[in-house]
């Protein structure tokens, strides 16, 4: 494909992510008392920027009631950033952490059966109790260090999932080792921009993009009818974009290594860590997208398939063709797509390897 064909999809395909400025419509005056329900013009997109979840996030929506949709959106995601992070002293999962045990909220415990499944899948390469681990490499505080070996071997003690005992009857969860820690920043953008999406259903919009940093959520279609572009970062060049995918009523959910990084003595050490090794994964990919429409899962899948590696990557993909499509940027600077995704991924790189 011609250079100015992708540089004109890309254009397309941000104003579909909403990357690009789009002016947000005017909010409720305050001094007006009681609720006004204003309506908006559904072939124009309503824009909403927040800062969540350590995460710059742009939700779009279109409809007449795209404001007060938006509001109850970002209510949502304010929310759920209260309740996950591990950060915030309020949080149920910091409680959690403190204290070793507790009984799950709903949806806490829906994270955790969750993360149980793509841990499952993933022969353990998505693994909930990472936190220890993070918190050793600094990524939990920006205060970046690289942990001696000892240190990790004792920590990796503690990312053990054995050593969890939970009910899924009453949701009572208990760490059988001392300072174990559970950690959903895996998966919680993903779970994240799915609640989005049915919140905005539930508000009656039918076309809606929904991006928290690198992942992405559409509904429906574009106010047209046809597929929304959703460029993929080139993380080689996190400014450019190795291609568009075409899609509808799914989640394109990636994870590289450029997301959170840093350097020491020349070496770079990123964010998504191997769970046997406690070291940044090395495996030969760049970042790993991940389609399906089910958002929770493609987060988790997107981490744990960077840890894994193209060729498990592939392995796992033939198991699972019904859940899930992906993209694999390799450091090499290989590109490859599974099946699912021949006619909707468009790119001027090549050749373009597809897994079958
Ligand atoms: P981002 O959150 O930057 O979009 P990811 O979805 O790949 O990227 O999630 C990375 C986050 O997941 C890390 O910041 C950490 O909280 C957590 N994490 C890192 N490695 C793992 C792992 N192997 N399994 C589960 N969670 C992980
Ligand atoms: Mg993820």
């Amino acid at each position: 494909m011609k250079k100015a064909v992708l540089a004109f999809l890309i254009i397309c395909a941000c104003l579909s992510v909403g990357c690009g400025k789009q002016s947000d419509m005017v909010r409720k005056d305050p001094e007006i008392s009681q609720p006004q329900i204003e309506e908006t013009d559904p072939s124009e997109p309503t824009s909403r920027d927040l800062f969540a979840m350590d995460t710059f996030m742009t939700l779009t929506a279109y409809g007449e009631n795209a404001l007060q949709a938006l509001d109850a959106a970002e209510d949502e995601i304010l929310r759920l950033d209260e309740l996950l992070s591990t950060g915030k002293e309020e949080s149920e999962i910091f409680r959690l952490n403190q204290d070793g045990e507790g009984t799950l909220s709903e949806e806490s415990a829906y994270l955790y059966e969750r993360s149980l499944e793509v841990n499952e899948l993933t022969d353990g390469a998505f693994d909930p109790m990472i936190y220890p681990l993070m918190q050793a490499w600094g990524f939990t505080t920006h205060e970046y260090a690289v942990p001696a070996p000892e240190e990790l071997a004792g920590l990796l003690e503690l990312v053990d999932l054995s050593a969890v005992s939970y009910s899924d009857k009453d949701h009572h969860i208990s760490f059988e080792k001392n300072k174990m820690e559970i950690d959903f920043g895996g998966i919680a953008k993903g779970y994240t921009s799915a609640r989005v999406v049915s919140i905005l259903k539930e508000q009656g919009i039918n076309h809606a993009v929904i991006s928290l940093g690198g992942n992405v959520q559409v509904l429906g279609t574009k106010p047209d009818g046809s597929l929304w572009k959703v460029a993929i970062r080139d993380p080689e060049n996190v400014s450019g974009f190795i291609g568009v995918v075409q899609v509808s009523d799914k989640a394109v959910i990636t994870s590289g290594g450029y997301e959170r990084y840093f350097e020491e003595n020349g070496k770079v050490y990123h964010h998504i860590l191997d769970p046997k090794t406690g070291y940044p994964a090395e495996t030969g990919l760049l970042s790993v997208t991940i389609v399906s429409e089910d958002g929770t899962l493609a987060d988790g899948l997107s981490t744990a398939l960077y840890v894994m590696g193209l060729e498990l990557a592939e392995t796992l993909w033939r198991e699972n063709r019904d859940l899930f499509e992906a993209v694999f940027v390799t450091d090499s600077g290989k590109l490859y797509i599974t099946e699912g995704l021949e006619k909707e991924f468009l790119t001027d790189r090549y050749p373009v390897n597809v897994i079958r």
